[in-house]
């Protein structure tokens, strides 16, 4: 009798610990796994921003996908995803066409402009570990072009952020660190330059703690960041952003450099499946699967999920994605061997939200936490991630041991 197949589409948080888990649970002659991604590796996307302002390598970020599977339970492709059809039971790639019994679709996230004019074109996103990679040089080559230029053009040090969410904010943490090693690295006096967060909400990130806020407010102006929050951009040039102020008041600020960090949606392959999803977020029944496709499993940035309590999607985080791998992983065994599926209920441990290397606020089991403390348990969970996927091996490997 033919082996029911596991088609596994992205190896990020979601993907990869779906494959993990199944190749723990599952017996090699039970199943076929097939496990399909862009690249031969996988990134930690909760360490993108590290990258993009240039205070890790994009090699750190990165490991290879073959390092953490088993080769033989599980069948790697290296392929992008062109189409899915959940009618059909296939997924059609640049690298052939595969069917499916069960699929877990675990695409990931792309940068949500919200129709800004100008921002698709002009500003950079920190989508994955090129474009991180893109943000890195852009910053460098104007601190160079600056450097060496005879009549110099003082905007194109400026840096702006959109955005003063969690992704925008440990950005910012970042670049407060980065900058100074960047003035001296191309001699540029450090007050030429000047980065600006320009946030739409009247608040920096919406949903902490406003004592905590504060302190991450307090610690980045204390490092040289500009905020200007209640102006959202309305449009993005060549030469910057048009925010507006008041009602009748708009301001252009000149950047060499715009990143926009304000907003994620789901994969857009989500989009062209007869799937309900809102900007490609697929509302999940309580098992993972997909509303009238009782073989499709979405989880990660793709899937939306209700928090009963408060009425209010929980956030698109890594933490969710590879809980929520796991219980997919489980689930897809259980209707393999004719059990019913189990509800997935998140068990939330905290946040932590990084301020550069050495400074962050959190909140972790129920209890506030800022500075190094915090710092050192940002990096103890992104340990953890690495140790989740890969083990042991995987954290010497890779894990953040400069604990200060
Ligand atoms: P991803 O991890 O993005 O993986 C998607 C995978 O699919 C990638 O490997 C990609 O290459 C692949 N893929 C995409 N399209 C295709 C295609 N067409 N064909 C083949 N493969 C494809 N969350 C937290 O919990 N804590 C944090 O501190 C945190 N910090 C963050 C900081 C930053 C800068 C960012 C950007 C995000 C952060 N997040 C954080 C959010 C977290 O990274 C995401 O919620 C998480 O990555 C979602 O996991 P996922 O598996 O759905 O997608």
């Amino acid at each position: 009798m033919k082996r029911p197949s596991i088609l596994v589409l992205g190896a990020g948080y979601g993907g990869l610990t779906t494959v993990v888990n199944l190749q723990k649970i599952m017996g090699t002659d039970e199943v076929d796994i097939t496990l399909i991604n862009k690249n031969e590796y996988h990134y930690e996307s909760t360490w993108l921003h590290e990258a993009a302002a240039g205070t890790m390598t994009p090699e750190q970020v990165r490991y290879d996908i073959k390092e953490v599977i088993d080769p033989v339970k599980v069948r790697f492709v290296q392929a992008t995803v062109e189409a899915i059809d959940v009618a059909g039971k296939k997924v059609l790639t640049d690298n052939g066409e595969f069917t499916y019994d069960y699929i877990v679709i675990a695409l990931g996230f792309e940068g949500e402009t919200f129709g800004i004019e100008g921002l698709d074109k002009y500003a950079l996103s920190i989508a994955n570990v090129k474009a991180a990679r893109y943000i890195r040089e852009h910053i460098e080559f104007q601190f160079a072009t600056w450097s060496a230029e005879e009549v110099k053009d003082d905007s194109r040090l400026n840096i702006v952020v959109g955005g003063a969410g969690f992704t925008g904010i440990e950005f910012l943490g970042e670049l407060a660190n980065r900058v100074p090693e960047l003035c001296k690295e191309f001699d540029v006096p450090r007050e030429k330059v000047r980065v600006i967060c320009v946030e739409a909400a009247p608040m920096v990130l919406p949903g902490f703690d406003p004592e905590l806020v504060n302190y991450a407010v307090g610690h980045l102006e204390s490092k040289g960041i500009e905020f200007s929050i209640g102006t959202p951009v309305v449009e993005a040039t060549p030469e910057g952003v048009n925010i507006k102020k008041s009602d009748d008041e708009f301001e252009f600020i000149k950047a060499g450099t715009v990143v926009w960090a304000a907003g994620v949606r789901g994969n857009r392959l989500i989009e062209t499946t007869p799937i309900e999803n809102m900007r490609a977020r697929v509302k999940v029944e309580k098992d993972l699967r997909a509303p009238a496709f009782p073989d499709v499993f979405i989880i990660g940035d793709c899937a939306l999920m209700i928090n009963e309590e408060t009425n209010r999607p929980y956030p698109p985080t890594a933490q969710i994605a590879m809980q929520q791998a796991e219980a997919a992983a489980a689930n897809i065994k259980a209707l393999i061997q004719g059990q019913t599926t189990q509800e997935f209920i998140p068990d939330l441990k905290g946040t932590v939200c990084s301020l550069g290397d050495d400074d962050a606020i959190g909140v972790v089991f129920g209890k506030k936490v800022t500075g190094k403390r915090a710092s050192f348990m940002k990096k103890m969970i992104d340990n953890r991630a690495l140790y989740m996927v890969g083990g042991p091996k995987l954290v010497i490997k890779k894990g953040k041991f400069n604990v200060l």
